[in-house]
Formats: C-alpha cells, sequence, structure tokens
C-alpha cells in the first residue's frame, strides 16, 4: 500500500503534541528524557507502535490523514507513554498500572488500550500479530504457515513467539 503524502502543517502538529507531553512528563518525572524519533511508516491495522529501543513511534500515515485530531489527542501520548514507561520502569506489562499511570498523572491523558477507528481502508495484506513488547504485521503468507501450524515467529526485541490478535493499536 502506498503511503499518502501527509501534509506540513499535519506533521507539525503531531510534533508539537508530542513534544508538549514530553515537556510534561519531564516536569513531572523530574527527569530529561530525550525526544522519540516519529516516522509515518505503520502499515496494516495499526494506528501506531512504539519501538523501545529505537525510541521512536511509527504513526499509520493513512489512518492519520482519517483520524487526525484523535492522534494528536490519543495515539501520539498512548505511544509516547509506551517509551516512557520502558525508560522510567524498564519492562512491564504493555498497558499495565505503570501505562496508565503514566497516561492519566503524567500525560493527563484518559488511559484507553484501543482506538475506535475505521480500518477499512488500510484492512487487508497484513495481520497483526503481538508479543511481549509490541504489535506486528504478519502477510497473508505466513499467517496462512502460522494457522497451518507450519511455521512460527519471533519478535527480534524480546525473542516472544508472535501471537495473533486483533488490536487497533499496540
Ligand atoms: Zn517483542
Ligand atoms: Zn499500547
Amino acid at each position: 500500500m502506498k503511503s499518502p503524502r501527509l501534509p506540513i502543517a499535519l506533521q507539525q502538529s503531531v510534533m508539537r503534541a508530542l513534544r508538549n507531553k514530553l515537556q510534561l512528563a519531564n516536569q513531572r518525572l523530574e527527569r530529561d528524557y530525550p525526544e522519540p524519533k516519529l516516522v509515518y511508516q505503520q502499515r496494516g491495522t495499526a494506528a501506531g507502535t512504539a519501538w523501545l529501543q529505537n525510541w521512536e513511534i511509527r504513526l499509520n500515515p493513512v489512518l492519520l490523514l482519517e483520524n487526525q485530531q484523535a492522534f494528536i489527542d490519543e495515539v501520539v501520548p498512548h505511544e509516547l507513554a509506551h517509551l516512557l514507561v520502558w525508560k522510567h520502569f524498564g519492562r512491564v506489562a504493555p498497558h499495565g498500572k505503570e501505562w496508565k499511570w503514566m497516561m492519566e498523572q503524567i500525560l493527563d491523558v484518559p488511559a484507553q488500550r484501543t482506538h475506535q477507528f475505521e480500518v477499512s481502508s488500510v484492512r487487508s495484506r497484513t495481520f497483526p500479530y503481538r508479543c511481549g513488547c509490541q504489535q506486528h504485521q504478519l502477510s497473508v503468507r505466513r499467517h496462512n504457515r502460522v494457522l497451518r501450524g507450519e511455521s512460527e515467529y519471533r519478535c527480534l526485541h524480546c525473542g516472544d513467539i508472535l501471537k495473533a490478535g486483533d488490536f487497533l493499536n499496540s
């Protein structure tokens, strides 16, 4: 699927939201966590993913275009919270009490695990899988190999075997 061209103004709004929330977090946590890298390469039905070791947030450009305010209000803080939790607490449950605390007490955002986006425009070609640390997209071919019991796939970051999931957001 080809990525749409994102208007500069939209990218700037997303970046501003990220910086505002990071600044708030750094004040309240009394830390100086660096700005994560923001890329617009997320595919499939996931709104975004947080790449812990890379200190990177990947946003889905198709869903971003269709849900601009929701991305700024929810998705950006959601993924930022995953990065901050990892730096602050180490490896803990992805949407556990530390993440909830980070969202609500530090970032001032209601902690919702998933987003209700219309995903018909991006549904197809890939299937969402999960490991202990993030969401993955498997191709139809790989997905079918898993269903037939011919293969299993592991996360390169945490080493977990990938399990099929139906998450709109990680
Ligand atoms: Zn993993
Ligand atoms: Zn999440």
